[in-house]
């Protein structure tokens, strides 16, 4: 094994001893996408830290714990059509795209046209067949894909908006960072019937914010 080889398996170590990464399925996913792929050319020895890290225009690359927490609030099946509004990197699309297997989709939408270049050069290097990237404003979600089994906010929202609501389907769920510029939330919203949304809250987080029509 190599050194990034290395640190990669001693990072998901951490993860799931740490109690960030507890489904297997999760833990194959995040096995199946190295890190170093992901990040600005210079930052490789950082990858496999537990941080994020800087990427075009201001955006990052989230922190791995992080996104593992995301993920496991999310619950990615086989099957599932995702939306991931902020692409970033193409790192979580591509371990979105491990869990919701061939037979499942991954919509991810970035705004920052530089960002999404980046993000697509990343995903191409694991060649997954279920990704769908798009640029633009995810602010509102995406309709041409909708309905979403699963929705995913990378960027702090100020709210979880009625048109992503609308776009998500019965029994689907949403996780996203929902709160001020400065601290966020980590809320779970599930559709539990048509018009009928539960609610969970699952620790403070600090992320980029999300722009566009309903962005900050
Ligand atoms: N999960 C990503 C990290 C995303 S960082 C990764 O694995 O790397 C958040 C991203 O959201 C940034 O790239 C930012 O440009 C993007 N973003 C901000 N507002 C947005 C919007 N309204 N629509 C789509 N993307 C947005």
């Amino acid at each position: 094994m190599d050194e990034l080889g290395r640190k990669s398996k001693e990072l998901i170590d951490y993860l799931v001893l740490s109690g960030h990464l507890k489904k297997k399925y999760l833990i194959e996913a995040f096995k199946e996408t190295p890190r170093h792929h992901f990040v600005m050319r210079g930052y490789q020895k950082y990858a496999y830290d537990d941080i994020a890290l800087p990427l075009v225009n201001q955006a990052t690359i989230s922190q791995p714990s992080t996104v593992a927490v995301m993920l496991e609030l999310l619950q990615p099946k086989k099957g599932d059509k995702v939306l991931e509004i902020g692409t970033g990197s193409g790192w979580e699309a591509c371990i979105l795209s491990k869990c919701v297997s061939d037979s499942g989709k991954v919509v991810t939408i970035e705004i920052d046209e530089d960002v999404a270049e980046f993000a697509k050069g990343n995903i191409e290097k694991l060649k997954p067949k279920n990704v769908k990237t798009v640029v633009g404003d995810g602010s509102a979600g995406y309709g041409p894909d909708a309905p979403y089994d699963k929705i995913i906010y990378t960027a702090a929202t100020p709210e979880i908006s009625m048109q992503a609501l609308g776009q998500l389907s019965v029994h689907g769920r949403v996780v996203a960072p929902v709160g001020s510029l400065l601290l966020q939330t980590m809320k779970v919203v599930e559709k539990i019937s048509l018009g009928k949304t539960v609610e969970g809250s699952h620790g403070t987080f600090q992320f980029i914010p999300l722009r566009g029509k309903l962005g900050f």
